[in-house]
């Protein structure tokens, strides 16, 4: 009895066993790459060189016969697109003109290429620019292959490259002895909608790229602190001064990697839905102060999105923390690693370490598993990012105290995105590629601020409950896979039972904005023509309020009026003509009306016209609005620089 049970156990430990490693080992993502790479880094110049062993599976259905790659550390010389544009419009971490300096310089040369089982075909690269036809840039380039391949089949590439970091720029490069190396090796573009997608490097754009696994092995001065995307998997002490460190990563898309001799490490983890997530912070010793205010945004955020969204499925997320000086690393997502930013002052009211590590993780799900195209459709990363940072920092430090919460002045998320949307609203439709955007605040405030406006506003029309599951169902089918802006508006359609196009095509597709305001109100006698003196209570009053929309934006209307004797009314107007006015007979004056009482609509240009009171103070109200306009200004500039 005893020998049977304990048999049975056994049998059944094997099998969970057996499905466990199966759960393991099975792909989440299609893995359309494998990249191998092994470097050496060279501390004193800030150079890597390495060998990239990069297997390609062809899951197109179509035959291939050339591949693009991207160089993207070719960005930083001075005749690049990326510099010309940040030099010409101004950048996060590049104003506009900056003069050139040596450090400014990075680059990724190619030394050789092989096409294995074909030979070597480093004389074939060809540079293209694909964007604007500048010659100078070096960000792409293209090989034909000798054999085209075919569907389902691989091919391997043999890549001998140098990559030259530059001082911290776009999130990646140097400071002193800190290193951030984000972009920094050959990255083969994503076969997408019939064609290949392989654009250069902008200034104000990101990245795309397709799943698959990394293995990689870096040689560099040893006992420094060592962290990569994915988890680590070896690390020896070569006895000459240096170490080789191992990390692999599976169903991302791209593999970051940083390293620094005074880190300290704080480890700790997360049970989830999905099983239990090791955190590994690497923080600059001077900034322990902000590792508590780290950890605690970081597991709320991951159980909001737990909670909210789905599982988060790796083992592991690390978070980097740039030292003084090398903020141009910090506020950045990379699959499976995320860099932070704070400084050794920042006082507990500013919540921006919070507001850092709470967006940057937020892009595990929306760049990190949602992989859409940052540089076309960058409001589906940083846009419904931005959106869910507003839901998650509101849930966990308060509506309106979720980014300053002092005792002068307190602002949420909502306030600091309506500071950069307001100014800039009628630009550039969220539909437009990153790199076509008038400049740097236009892009900022649509593809962020507007997207999270875009998408509140939408709960205040079908609900907070609505949009979030259909968030969590357009997560689910999407996740690991690179969705367009269609899919996402069909999905959010279909989980929220109700075809959306009408508001969809004015919020994504177009620059139409709006500004309700309050054009008149007012009561007088209806029998306005009677000599007998008022009497409350028996005269009746006509009322009116006249409604007038400003703008192209069509938004169905809410209005609240107030009565003197108590009573309240509430409005709707479908918000498709210029103007509507509502009328009142009854034994009361209006005292009070406000349009969109719950202040739901965050698309209003202006809502300081939005209400009307008999006994106005307009000028209180325009030094108040005057004083609120400025602090969250303030505030949205500080955070306006997120990656
Ligand atoms: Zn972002």
């Amino acid at each position: 009895m005893e020998l049977l049970c304990r048999r049975i156990c056994l049998i059944a430990f094997a099998v969970l066993l057996a499905a466990s490693v199966v759960a393991q080992n099975s792909p989440l993502s299609e893995r359309v790459v494998d990249y191998q790479i092994t470097g050496d880094y060279n501390a004193r110049t800030h150079t890597l060189d390495a060998t990239e062993v990069l297997t390609y599976t062809n899951r197109t259905g179509t035959t291939l016969d050339k591949f693009p790659f991207h160089l993207y550390l070719n960005a930083f010389q001075p005749k690049s697109t990326w510099m010309t544009e940040a030099e010409r419009t101004g950048q996060r971490d590049s104003e506009k003109g900056e003069p050139w300096e040596d450090k400014h310089s990075g680059s990724s040369e190619v030394k050789s290429l092989e096409i294995v089982g074909s030979g070597d075909v480093t004389k074939q690269m060809k540079f293209v620019a694909p964007d604007d036809g500048n010659t100078d840039d070096h960000t792409v380039f293209e090989i034909a292959l000798p054999k085209p391949l075919p569907p389902g089949q691989s091919v391997q590439f043999r890549i001998h490259f140098v990559a030259k970091f530059p001082e911290v720029v776009a999130r990646t490069g140097y400071k002193r002895d800190f290193l951030m190396a984000g972009q920094w090796f050959p990255k083969v573009g994503v076969w997408w909608n019939g064609a290949w997608n392989c654009h250069q490097f902008h200034a104000s754009t990101e990245f795309f790229a397709d799943f698959g696994t990394y293995d990689v092995k870096l040689t560099l001065p040893a006992k420094w602190n060592v962290g990569g995307s994915g988890v680590q998997t070896g690390a020896k002490d070569n006895g000459n001064g240096t170490q080789t460190v191992s990390f692999h990563a599976e169903d991302v898309h791209d593999f970051a990697w940083t390293a620094d001799p005074t880190t300290k490490v704080v480890e700790d983890s997360i049970k989830l839905s999905g099983g239990t997530v090791k955190i590994r912070m690497l923080m600059q010793p001077g900034h322990m102060g902000s590792a508590g205010r780290y950890m605690d945004a970081l597991k709320g955020t991951m159980r909001k999105f737990d909670e909210w969204i789905g599982p988060y499925p790796y083992p592991q997320i690390t978070v980097v923390d740039p030292p003084h000086g090398g903020s141009g690393a910090g506020g950045m997502e990379y699959p499976t690693l995320i860099t932070a930013d704070t400084s050794w002052w920042v006082p507990k009211a500013l919540l921006e370490p919070e507001a850092v590590v709470e967006h940057e993780f937020g892009h595990q799900y929306w760049y990190g598993m949602v992989a859409t195209n940052e540089f076309e459709n960058a409001w589906m990363d940083e846009g419904i990012n931005q959106y869910t940072e507003a839901k998650i920092m509101d849930a966990l430090y308060g509506k309106n105290t979720s980014n300053i919460n002092s005792r002068i002045a307190t602002i949420g998320e909502r306030g600091t995105d309506r500071a950069s949307y307001v100014p800039t609203a009628d630009r550039d439709p969220l539909s437009r590629p990153a790199w076509l955007y008038v400049d740097g605040s236009s892009y900022g405030a649509t593809t962020y601020s507007k997207t999270a406006l875009m998408m509140l506003t939408l709960e205040n029309l079908i609900g907070e409950k609505n949009v979030l599951h259909g968030l969590h169902v357009y997560f689910d089918r999407y996740k690991f896979k690179h969705p367009t802006p269609g899919e996402f508006t069909s999905t959010m359609n279909e989980a929220v039972g109700q075809n959306l196009d009408w508001y969809w095509k004015q919020a994504i597709y177009g620059t139409e904005t709006l500004d309700d305001r309050i054009l008149s109100a007012g009561s007088e006698r209806l029998d306005w023509y009677n000599k007998a003196d008022e009497k409350k209570g028996v005269t009746v009053y006509h009322s009116e309020v006249t409604v007038h929309r400003r703008g192209t934006f069509d938004l169905p209307v809410v209005l609240e009026a107030k009565f003197d004797d108590g009573s309240t009314v509430l409005e709707r107007w479908d918000g498709k003509d210029r103007w509507h006015r509502f009328t009142w007979d009854s034994k009361a004056k209006l005292v009070s009306a406000e349009i969109d009482p719950d202040h739901g609509n965050l698309l209003d240009r202006d809502p300081f016209n939005n209400s009307w009171t008999e006994k106005t103070d307009r000028r209180a109200t325009g030094k108040l609005a005057g004083y609120f306009t400025l602090l969250t200004q303030w505030m949205a500039q500080m955070l306006s620089w997120l990656a």
